[in-house]
């Protein structure tokens, strides 16, 4: 192995044991909940590691990045998108993510429905909702899931999932998951199949899993600090 494989084996070996520890505390079986590892910032190579180490979902959030990589990449796995996303970029986005997990608004839920006709592979579509008190950062406000949730639902090539949320960065996660659980539960009772909730980070994907989390999308903790550019 190289050492860099070796590095990756390690961090996620530590990962995967402290996912399930969080799960086990949570009363939940360690298999519910689905590890997408976020590569951003890393190269193809790190993902054709990772995939040799068993790891079959990978997060990424800026289009050309996620478009270029996925390309580098052989083998067939899930690329899930997870950053903020632009209407002119859907077109471009669904022709390597299999699932998005950051659709906010009603116009990228339109343009989704929109683009997703002739598709030959459904497409797995989260909508993200903001545990955000202020309003302006990623993320719907409840009051708009529904209507996200219901454009989503009318197209046949598209698989309405769950929900996504980030926590906001100035308060205790474990109040904002389990605000988002009562979100997710009144969700849950008008889209009975969208049980996916994509929640966690490196620094809280533990309290995410105590409040229903089924997948955690880890960076850092895996890949080390994010390399930037420029
Ligand atoms: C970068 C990113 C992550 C991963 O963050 P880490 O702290 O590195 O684990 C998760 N979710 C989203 C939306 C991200 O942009």
């Amino acid at each position: 192995m190289t050492d860099r494989r070796e590095e990756l084996a390690k961090h996620l070996d530590q990962v995967r044991a402290e996912i399930a520890t969080a799960a086990r505390a949570a009363h939940r079986q360690p298999e519910e909940i689905s590890l997408v590892v976020v590569t951003k910032n890393f190269p193809a190579t790190d993902v054709e590691h990772l995939i040799a180490l068993g790891v079959s979902d990978v997060g990424e959030n800026r289009e050309q990045e996620g478009s270029s990589k996925s390309s580098e990449v052989r083998s067939s796995i899930n690329w899930h998108f997870i950053g903020q996303l632009q209407r002119n970029k859907v077109k471009s986005v669904i022709e390597w993510a299999n699932v998005i997990h950051s659709v906010d608004r009603i116009e990228l839920a339109e343009e989704i429905v929109k683009r997703a006709v002739g598709r030959s592979q459904i497409l797995r579509v989260l909508v993200q909702v903001s545990l955000d008190s202020a309003p302006g950062r990623a993320g719907a406000p409840r009051s708009e899931l529904n209507e996200i949730a219901s454009l989503l639902a009318t197209s046949p090539m598209v698989e309405l999932s769950g929900l996504m949320a980030v926590a906001p960065l100035d308060e205790d996660p474990r109040a904002a998951f389990h605000r988002l659980q009562a979100i997710r539960a009144d969700f849950i009772s008008d889209f009975p199949e969208a049980v996916w909730c994509s929640a966690g980070m490196s620094g809280d994907f533990a309290a995410a899993i105590e409040f229903g989390a089924t997948h955690v999308r880890i960076g850092s903790s895996i890949l080390g600090s994010r390399p930037t550019f420029g």
